[in-house]
């Protein structure tokens, strides 16, 4: 009787069969599997692989290619950005431009291997132009350090640019007029590693509306640069216990990219 497979893995499988179809590879063998309880010793490899902590699968996404990303590599990182900030302008596209100072573009380096992505930007941030520089963005930072890295090696945007009324949660419509713009961001950047912080971003990215105890700790494809999912830092900031948590996430990305995972470090509890 052959095995039945569930969503996850049939898509991750799927999106293996493109990407070996578009290498021009079109013929598949089965290989012999033994039969469930063949054998009862599991082989060293086996034990190794299950004694060894799980490498988490990447998961397609709608804006996903599994792999390479098909999109033209950037040369003048700086004018492409400059270009999209202009095509933002003096923006009146929706409603949070009535309470705006400052339309909060994005920070950081050009060519960094991770770009954070919030929300929306808040009080301070609407004040001084520039994402993540009040409470949260302190706690961001000590995040950054934590991973062994500082605030001008990354890339931070937000998915609204504008912030909205009393700090309130963007709405769908808001997202989904401003986010664009995001999306072009990433194009330009091309991080190895996006980190979403919080729901609004990973819901929106990711098209999905899972809760955060389903979105973290897994890889996602995102146009060819990987995802993870963490904790918002205005959330970690409420709840402090939930940094252990975050602090995981953030390994995960480390250990993606070569990053020296300390052994002792934890996120900061001050700030
Ligand atoms: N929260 C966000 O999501 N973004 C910011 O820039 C600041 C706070």
């Amino acid at each position: 009787m052959p095995r039945k497979l569930d969503s996850e893995t049939k898509k991750l499988l799927a999106a293996r069969v493109n990407y070996y179809r578009e290498m021009g590879i079109y013929d598949f063998y089965r290989r012999p599997v033994a039969e469930a309880g063949a054998s009862d010793e599991p082989s060293a490899a086996t034990t190794q692989a299950r004694d060894a902590e799980p490498e988490p699968a990447v998961i397609s996404t709608r804006e996903g290619s599994l792999f390479e990303s098909s999109l033209p590599i950037v040369q003048d990182k700086p004018a492409a950005l400059k270009t999209i900030r202009e095509d933002i302008g003096d923006c009146t596209r929706c409603r949070l431009h009535k309470g705006r100072k400052n339309i909060v573009f994005g920070v950081g380096n050009v060519n960094a291997d991770i770009m954070f992505v919030g929300e929306g930007p808040g009080a301070d941030e609407d004040e001084q132009g520039e994402p993540f520089v009040g409470r949260a963005g302190q706690l961001l930072n000590n995040m950054i350090s934590a991973m062994g890295l500082e605030r001008g090696d990354v890339y931070i945007a937000n998915v609204v640019k504008c912030r909205p009324p009393q700090n309130r949660t963007p709405d769908g419509d808001e997202c989904d007029t401003c986010g664009p713009f995001l999306i072009r961001q990433i194009e330009v950047i091309r991080p190895k590693v996006i980190v979403a912080l919080g729901a609004v971003a990973a819901k929106y990215l990711l098209a999905v509306n899972d809760s955060m105890a389903r979105l973290r700790g897994r890889w996602y494809d995102f146009k060819g640069s990987r995802l993870a999912v963490t904790y918002h830092p205005a959330y970690l900031l409420r709840d402090p216990r939930k940094k252990k948590e975050a602090w995981k996430d953030l390994q995960m990305v480390m250990k993606y990219l070569g990053l020296k995972v300390p052994s002792k470090t934890r996120l900061s509890e001050d700030s």
